[in-house]
């Protein structure tokens, strides 16, 4: 249903989408240019005012625990859980889905995340051997084409709560795809493949929410 729709924003609806992506530390520039082939605009999010008129954001992977630091440095914590709570549509990938989780297994002292799905999420989940792979899963939520995902130092899901769609799990069950609302996370990394079906999931819930007049008050 998703695969082969038209980019949610076309000159003829207005103004081109307007999505963030948090740019404290992580594979920020991937991001960008996935936003940009499906014809977003995009706005480096580094201080609270950065959030004012997002249509949606994305938390990129990187370290989760250096960006929930910068984050609380900078200010951005706050009015970006008040943000998330008012339904703001936000995607992370890696540590981004790391900072979505309401629980964390293996979190260094201290960390914190942003919450938002009910999801308990286990850091560095795949051993040594395995810190980075690849894997073809099946996401019939996407379409009938399987996605190449990369997985580099990632998590996994090891609790989804009741409101918690399962996307995607691998042969063995882990789950590494989820979606609750308006929130998306993978525990892969769409972003240095190529896939663009998961930032065209986030842009038509930016549409929908736009549509519905409610966006740009976050
Ligand atoms: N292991 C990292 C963390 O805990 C996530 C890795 C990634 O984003 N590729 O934040």
């Amino acid at each position: 249903m998703v695969t082969g729709a038209p980019a949610p924003s076309t000159a003829a609806e207005g103004p081109a989408l307007r999505i963030g992506v948090l740019a404290l530390q992580g594979d920020v520039r991937e991001h960008e240019r996935a936003l940009a082939t499906l014809g977003a605009t995009t706005v480096r999010v580094r201080r609270p005012a950065d959030l004012f008129g997002l249509d949606a954001l994305v938390l990129p992977g990187g370290e989760s625990s250096v960006i929930d630091k910068l984050s609380r440095a900078f200010g951005l914590r706050e009015p970006l859980r008040a943000a998330i709570v008012a339904g703001l549509p936000v995607y992370g990938t890696c540590a981004g889905m790391i900072l979505l989780a309401e629980r964390l297994e293996d979190a260094i002292a201290g960390q914190q995340t942003f919450g938002g799905l009910d999801i308990t999420v286990r850091r560095n989940a795949f051993g040594r051997q395995q810190e980075s792979f690849e894997a073809m899963l099946l996401l019939p939520a996407l379409g009938d084409e399987p996605v190449a995902a990369t997985f580099i130092r990632a998590p996994e899901v090891v609790l989804a709560g009741p409101d918690v769609e399962v996307l995607a799990r691998l042969e063995d069950g882990r789950i590494v795809a989820v979606r609750q609302g308006n929130l998306l996370a993978t525990a892969f990394h769409p972003e240095v493949s190529g896939e663009r079906r998961f930032h065209r999931l986030l842009l038509e819930s930016a549409a929908v929410r736009r549509a519905d007049g409610t966006a740009g008050t976050s």
